[in-house]
């Protein structure tokens, strides 16, 4: 795994894989053996002190601690949407804002999570993108989010799912997410289940085969068009992997049998949800085990872009369905907190301390559709 060190030269333990801890430890003096509890230690029972790992002897622990750290992100804010959702605010130890956002449905409680500060894909309907890439997220930063969320919540939040849809294209940073994702899968760390891991992409083409290589993840892209020309005009990555070369990854990709690969599809009004598209789209994915879900556009008052109204949402939809493709509609959560798909990190224009943060997030939300304070609670976890 890649190695974090701090300032004051001490390096950050939860971004080392297992092995890694063990050769650790063995450099320390300490048993081998005692790296499955040290790993158990950070990812299941959350420590934050070396002191906490009773079953690790004194004088190791002395010594992890003069070589090593236990990261942890620092809860800025937590709001909670009138449906349920949770958006959790944090700040990475160099003072960056990231965003995870915790989604309660029926059956699962999905869990959204950040895989960069920024983003540099720059589609143009999407606010993350406005900010810019400024940092690739580490392994204990993106597997921080679950193990914090479940910290913060109580049982019946309990994340069954977790989508990495956050901020960021997350294969543009492969080389710290697939060390976070066997932290996420691995039975003594956060031990989600593959099934319910889903990897978001805008179609890094190199990076989707070398994923599917390492690990059995659910894979989703965000494809959003429907010819070429369409899609570079909102995707620019489009120019370096054309739809056509994406679509026949997909084709190839090895996945497991029971696995389908996701096709995101925002919909956005007179742009890309005719009925024209419908057919277009449908003609795509033959071939691929697939299934499309479409998201209606989330308006907001950085960009003239409208959703479409829902009976074309609907047409478009059975259009796919009777055609045999399966095809969903996601319902918009959490948008009086601005925690919907693509409003990630619109509440962090650059301040320089939290109560800036808070009132920015604030003004953000009043500019937006009829804020409400009564609609949501701020609970404040700092
Ligand atoms: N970079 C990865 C992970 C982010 S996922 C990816 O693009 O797949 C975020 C999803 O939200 C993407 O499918 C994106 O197309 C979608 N999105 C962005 N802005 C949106 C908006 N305003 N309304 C609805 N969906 C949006």
């Amino acid at each position: 795994m890649p190695i974090f060190t701090r300032a004051d030269g001490r390096i950050d333990l939860k971004s080392l894989s297992l092995p890694e801890i063990e050769a650790a430890l063995t450099g320390l003096g300490g048993e081998r053996f005692r790296a499955l509890q040290v790993y158990k230690w950070l990812w299941q029972r959350g420590v934050r002190s070396f002191d906490e790992m009773t079953n690790v002897a004194k004088a190791v622990r002395a010594k992890l601690e003069e070589h090593y750290y236990i990261s942890f992100l620092e809860v800025v804010a937590v709001q909670k949407s009138i449906d349920g959702t949770h958006k959790f605010l944090w700040q990475t130890e160099d003072g960056h804002k990231i965003e995870s956002v915790l989604i309660p449905d029926d059956e699962r409680n999905t869990l959204c999570v950040s895989t960069q500060v920024g983003c540099a894909m720059a589609c143009t309907f999407c606010l993350t993108g406005d900010l810019g890439l400024r940092r690739h997220l580490r392994p204990s930063e993106i597997a921080n989010q679950p193990l914090q969320v479940r910290e913060k919540l109580d049982a019946t939040y309990r994340i069954t799912n977790v989508v990495m849809m956050g901020m960021g294209e997350p294969l543009h940073n492969i080389d710290n997410l697939i060390p976070a994702l066997e932290i996420y899968l691995g039975e003594q760390a956060l031990n989600f289940s593959h099934r319910k891991v889903t990897v978001s992409t805008v179609g890094l083409v190199p990076q989707m085969q070398r994923l599917a290589d390492a690990l059995p993840v659910n894979v989703a892209v965000s494809l959003n068009a429907t010819t070429e020309e369409q899609r570079r005009q909102v995707m620019p990555i489009t120019r370096k992997y054309p739809m056509e070369e994406l679509l026949a990854a997909c084709r190839t990709l090895p996945l497991k049998a029971t696995k389908r690969i996701t096709f995101e599809y925002v919909m956005m009004a007179g742009f890309n949800d005719s009925m024209a598209d419908a057919q277009r789209l449908a003609k795509l994915m033959r071939g691929i085990k697939s299934k499309v879900n479409l998201i209606p556009y989330n308006e907001n008052p950085d960009r003239d872009i409208k959703r479409p109204p829902d009976a074309v949402v609907k047409a478009f939809q059975h259009h796919l369905v009777t055609h045999g493709i399966q095809a969903s509609v996601r319902v918009t959560r959490g948008r009086d907190i601005s925690a919907a798909c693509g409003q990630l990190g619109k509440a962090d224009p650059t301040k320089s301390t939290v109560e800036d943060e808070k009132i920015a997030a604030i003004r953000i939300r009043r500019e937006g559709e009829g804020y409400d304070a009564s609609r949501f609670a701020f609970d404040d976890i700092v």
